[in-house]
Parts: C-alpha cells; structure tokens; sequence
C-alpha cells in the first residue's frame, strides 16, 4: 500500500526544449494526456484520503494549453487541494499573453505555477518569456505554490561553477524585483541528466539504500515511496521509468492499496539496494559501467541496459533518453 501525499502527473513527455538535464527523451512520437486517465486516477477515492496536492508536468504542459484546461478542470471537480504546474515559459511571447495565459490556467482551477529558468532551458527559452511569466504570476495571487525552478549542479560536477553562475545571473534577470521564490534542485542522474553527472566516481555499495524516490518531499527513509507519477500513457511509475501498474489495464485503487516492493524482482532488488540491480545488469549484460556519480546513476543505467528484459517494469522508452 501506498499512503499518497500527491501524484504528479506528466501530461506529455514532448516538449519544444531539449534540456541537457532532463530526465527524458523529448522529441519521440508526439502524445498528450486525454482527461481520461484523470477519471480512472479518481474513479476510487478510497487510496486519495491524504492526498492534498497534484501536479501537472511533462515535458511541456502548454504544447496544448485547452488540453492541459480540461486536464485541471477534471482534477478540480474531484479535488480541493493544491494544483501546481511547471512549465517552461515559452509560450509567454509578451506580458499580455502571459497575464492572458495566467488568468486562464487560474479560471481552470491551478493554484501555482513552476516555471524553469536555468543556464540549459536557456538554450531553448528566450530569457524575456520567462520574465514575462514571473512578472504576470507576480501579480496574479498565485503565488502561494509558485516558484522558479533553476536546477543547479552539484559543485563536484565538471564545469559546475560555470553552469551555475550562469543560472544564478539569469534568474536575477527574469525575477528583476517580483518576490516569487526560488527552488534550486541539483541535476539528477536519472535520463539525459546522468550524462551531465561527471566524473563518475565509483561502485556504490549495497549498504546504500534508494533514498531519493520521491525526494521532492524530502528525504525518506529507504524506498518509502508517498506520491507516484501517472503519465500519458496510463503507467503508474514510483521514480521516473519504473512501473508499478497501468491503469488501462488495472484500476487505480488497486494498483496503490496493493503496491508490494515483493511485486516484481527487480522492485524487491531495489528496495533492498540499488546495488543489486547493477549486479543483475552485470550478469545479464556487458559493458555495464563500472563507476557511477551516484546511487541513482548506479540504478538509473543499470535499469538502462535491463530494459529489454523486463520491459513491462522499466519503461516506457522516454524515461530511458
Ligand atoms: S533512481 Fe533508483 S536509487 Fe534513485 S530514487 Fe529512483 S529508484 Fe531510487
């Protein structure tokens, strides 16, 4: 069983960027998330009594801003707690889209807005989009769950200094003197951002425990997961591209009151260390790595190279960039 907290859900993997850092694979064929799969999330509300926010993320929400409307007034006649987006501004072209915009994600019931602004969203995002959007959400009233999301690097990562630097100049740039705050997550090792993680530094022990699933609440103990992703394809993930259930196969409910880490191997492996599935990947494949930056990178490439093999836990492709 799973006591959920929240659900995040991926409205679409595709996105008009293609961050360095991102966890997927962007530019595969195009989907977005039909209000469906919001009514088999809620059709059993008996696993969703504590539950008090729900988030909408992708790649990019606003691919399909009427889409991505229906998607919050669907949750908003189930659900009276928070709903956050995150976005990455590009759709902002000027301040009177960007209040525009602002004004009907506010109408179709969103409570807060994350918007990326770092040195790799810059590469794709015009800087003043996103001014534009900080400026609108600043006098919007949303700002209770809203905040600037720069994803900053560990300071052991090659060119660390550089990359940071150069977020730290552009988020004081796009704030200028509106008070919406900042949220600085490290690049994790998990999709394109495992190949940002450098130098790789060793084999992590199996004394070392998955610590991080659902770390945007903050550190947990071992594989305690208390939110899940739902992605446009109706998989059930507990950390990005590892599967628990699909709810066009198998009701909501079901899949989070009858969760077991004893559900799969490789979900009883992880649980008990990230280093077991590295040694599963050594004796089913070659050319496994053989030093990592950290456990998630451990888990991350090793689940990589199992993916042929057990394709209905590790997927789908576009966790595996
Ligand atoms: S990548 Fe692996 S080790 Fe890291 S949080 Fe996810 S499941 Fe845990």
């Amino acid at each position: 069983m799973i006591e959920l907290s929240g659900i995040t859900f991926i409205a679409s993997y595709n996105c008009n960027a293609h961050c360095r850092h991102c966890f997927f694979d962007t530019s595969a064929a195009y989907s977005y998330m039909s209000p469906e799969i919001i009514e088999r999330v809620y059709e059993d509300r008996s696993v969703l009594k504590k539950m008090f926010w729900n988030h909408i993320s992708g790649g990019e929400v606003m691919l399909e801003p009427d889409s991505l409307y229906d998607i919050i007034r669907k949750i908003r006649t189930h659900f009276s707690g928070d709903i956050g987006i995150s976005t990455n501004g590009f759709w902002a072209n000027s301040p009177e889209i960007a209040e525009r915009r602002i004004q009907e994600l506010k109408d179709a019931g969103v409570s807060g807005i994350a918007v990326s602004s770092d040195t790799f969203h810059d590469e794709f995002i015009p800087c003043q989009n996103v001014a534009n959007v900080v400026h609108a959400l600043s006098q919007s009233g949303l700002t209770r769950h809203s905040y600037i999301m720069s994803t900053v690097c560990n300071n052991d990562v090659l060119h660390a200094q550089g990359y940071n630097l150069l977020s730290e100049k552009l988020a004081q740039k796009v704030t200028g003197d509106y008070p919406i705050p900042f949220a600085k997550p490290a690049i994790r090792s998990i999709g394109k951002g495992s190949l940002l993680n450098l130098p790789k530094k060793k084999i992590f022990s199996k004394h070392v425990a998955c610590t991080e699933l659902s770390e945007c609440l903050g550190k947990r103990g071992p594989f305690n997961p208390a939110m899940v992703y739902v992605d446009v394809y109706g998989n059930i993930m507990i950390c990005y591209g590892i599967i628990i259930g699909n709810i066009f196969k198998t009701p909501f409910a079901q899949i989070i009151s009858n969760f077991s880490v004893n559900q799969h191997k490789l979900i009883s492996n992880l649980a008990r260390s990230p280093h077991s599935i590295y040694a599963l990947a050594q004796k089913h494949k070659s050319g496994i790595p053989n030093k990592f930056y950290d456990v998630c990178d451990m888990c991350y490439l090793s689940r990589k190279s199992l993916r042929e093999i057990y394709p209905k836990v590790l997927g789908p492709a576009e966790c595996y960039p």
